[in-house]
């Protein structure tokens, strides 16, 4: 079983930095038009097992189709290291780009795929 560990991450520049519990247990590839422009390899967390460090004010929020997430990313640098929103059941959660965490082997993980095109 992987196990939970506190990882730390961010976006580029360094101005946004946040620690995360999770045991990547699920990351996930999803093909919506977003995600795959954006390349991105997700996890979600509960929002109390995410800590923003720096920079988590004036971040540029971008939404759109049903407007379900808030993708946020640096002013300075444009990567978008963690998005907020609800999952279908209403729950808050943080959506973690795996790629933005330190010390993460991602070719180590086998991302679930996720059909986001199609939602
Ligand atoms: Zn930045």
């Amino acid at each position: 079983m992987p196990e939970t560990k506190t990882y730390t991450g961010g976006c580029h520049c360094g101005r946004v930095r946040y620690e995360v519990a999770t045991d990547l247990a699920m990351v996930m590839e999803c093909n919506c038009s977003h995600c795959s422009k954006r390349g991105l390899l997700l996890t979600f967390v509960t929002p109390d097992k995410f800590k923003p460090v720096a920079g988590d004010g004036g971040l540029t929020d971008y939404q759109f189709n049903k407007k379900m997430i808030h993708h946020l990313m640096c002013p300075d640098c444009g990567i978008e290291s963690f998005a907020r929103g609800k999952a279908p059941d209403g729950k808050e959660m943080v959506a973690i780009n795996v790629r933005c965490l330190d010390g993460v082997d991602l070719t180590a993980l086998s991302p679930t795929p996720f059909h986001g095109r199609d939602m």
